[in-house]
């Protein structure tokens, strides 16, 4: 079918060197009604077939690894996140295929409270689940909900991101490889409309990207009376107590802010030191980050990426200039910088930061991270629990106790505890995101493949007759 193309930015050049078929709403349609027809099927086959249908297809993923980086570098514009987002990606889909007989295996017929009725559960899968993903971490995010969703028995269409869709071209290419799986499994293309398109037609819907489009996206899953699960942005706090071993927190919290030049849900975006440690600590953080390159000229040197989406650096740029005119220092960094013609943050540590700050209140999603005191671990929780957001956070302390007993007072999904960012990579633990983060069942941990079926209860009664009865 031909399409319509849209011009397709390289963050390294700036220039538009890619065109992106755009897949019109009718077509999604047809695309849907295709995947619901193969649906049937594929949730008959069982879920040892559907693994061994995956497994195939890990080994099509690897033969093209090459490609896949390839053209994840072009998306993106950095080496080592997309060699690790492949290897993450694939190895997320090797544990599932083999974790997943065992979580899906038939509850155990059991007996009611009622003792001569006996229950039986069975699963529906969801026919055909919708993806929906961000430009951050494109394959990663677009295989999450997807993967999980294939391995429970139901169809998956894809809509990635507009601004890093260059992946889909060699991903497509292995499913060629794997024709049952080309049948349940689609990507299609395009925008907004084509976003709005996929959630008008499916049966429920995983959504990764922004608060405003999730709202919107939530309330046309309303609208079509469609479960959503959605996974939104972040504004993940880091607390470092005064006890805590300030190099290793530094370490860890210069990793957790500035991989992937912070552009991740999960990046650390605010640092709350108790003041008697601020002093000793900030300086081990600037030096941390302040031996932080740029990934250019040379794309396999440095740490830090371009900024990836056009419409950020405006973002980034009015964060730092506000922080910057209001009285914030910038012990590194401080600016947004061109080469080439892309452009790039340079990695910031900002002091004299107030809690107004657009830079504290605000996604910077980019290599920044303000640092605030507190006085004693009460001022800090508050502080910390401050905002909309409440995504995942940090805690550093020597005492575990301590820690713990912090953690547990943050409202936030998921808490590091003598690390940062742990959930980039550790996808085991169940966590539902607090407040604007995200809403719906948990896409970590094994009860995640609960959101992709609904339960039938089957009640057999095995009494001659019901005392109730009339
Ligand atoms: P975005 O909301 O702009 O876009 C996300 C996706 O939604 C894109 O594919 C886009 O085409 C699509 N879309 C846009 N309008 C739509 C509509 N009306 N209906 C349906 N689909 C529509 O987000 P983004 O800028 O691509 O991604 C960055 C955001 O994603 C950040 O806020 C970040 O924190 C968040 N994020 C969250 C997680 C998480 O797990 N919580 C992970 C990664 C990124």
């Amino acid at each position: 079918m031909n399409h319509q193309t849209l011009p397709t930015r390289n963050p390294r050049t700036g220039e538009c060197d890619y065109a992106m078929p755009v897949v019109a709403p009718a077509e999604v349609q047809a695309v849907v009604a295709q995947l619901r027809t193969a649906q049937a099927g594929w949730r008959a086959a069982g879920v040892d077939a559907r693994v061994a249908v995956l497994r195939r297809w890990a080994a099509a993923l690897a033969d093209r690894r090459d490609e896949l980086i390839a053209a994840l570098v072009a998306d993106t514009g950095r080496h080592a996140e997309a060699v690790l987002e492949f290897d993450a990606t694939l190895g997320a889909l090797q544990r599932w295929c083999s974790q997943a007989p065992a979580l899906l295996l038939d509850e155990p017929a059991r007996q009611a409270t009622i003792p001569f009725v006996r229950i039986e559960q069975v699963r529906w899968p969801h026919p055909v689940v919708g993806v929906i993903s961000p430009w951050n971490w494109p394959m990663l995010l677009s295989l999450i909900d997807a993967v999980p969703a294939l391995l429970v028995g139901c169809a998956v269409l894809v809509k990635p991101s507009e601004v890093t869709p260059r992946f889909v071209e060699p991903l497509r290419a292995s499913l060629a490889a794997v024709p049952e799986l080309a049948a349940v499994l689609a990507y299609v293309t395009g925008g907004p409309a084509t976003g709005e398109a996929l959630v008008r037609s499916v049966d429920a819907v995983c959504f990764t990207g922004s608060v405003k489009t999730g709202r919107r996206v939530g309330l046309a899953a309303m609208e079509a009376f469609i479960p959503s699960f959605l996974e939104l942005g972040g504004k993940d706090a880091a607390l470092v107590l005064a006890d805590a071993d300030l190099a290793r927190a530094a370490r860890s919290l210069a990793w957790g802010g500035m991989v992937g030049a912070g552009q991740s849900c999960m990046s650390i975006e605010r640092v709350f030191v108790d003041a008697a440690v601020a002093g000793p600590f900030t300086e081990l953080l600037v030096q941390q980050v302040g031996a932080l390159r740029h990934n250019w000229p040379d794309i396999h040197q440095g740490q830090i990426g371009p900024i990836i989406a056009a419409a950020q650096v405006d973002i980034v740029r009015r964060h730092l200039a506000q922080a910057q005119a209001a009285g914030a220092r910038a012990l590194t960094g401080g600016h947004v910088v061109q080469h080439g013609g892309g452009w790039w943050c340079e990695p910031t540590v900002l002091v004299d930061v107030t809690p107004d700050m657009a830079v504290v209140v605000e996604e910077t999603f980019s290599a920044v991270l303000p640092v605030l005191r507190f006085n004693g671990i009460e001022d800090g929780i508050a502080q910390a629990n401050r905002g909309d957001f409440g995504l995942s956070a940090a805690v550093f302390s020597a005492d575990l106790d301590t820690a713990r007993a912090v953690a547990r007072r943050l409202q936030a999904g998921a808490i590091s505890i003598n690390d940062s960012s742990l959930t980039a990579l550790v996808h085991d633990g169940a966590k539902q995101s607090f407040k604007l983060s995200g809403l719906g069942g948990s896409r970590m941990g094994p009860g995640s493949l609960a959101r992709f079926y609904r339960q039938q209860a089957l009640l057999i009664n095995e009494a001659a007759a019901s005392p109730w009865w009339f």
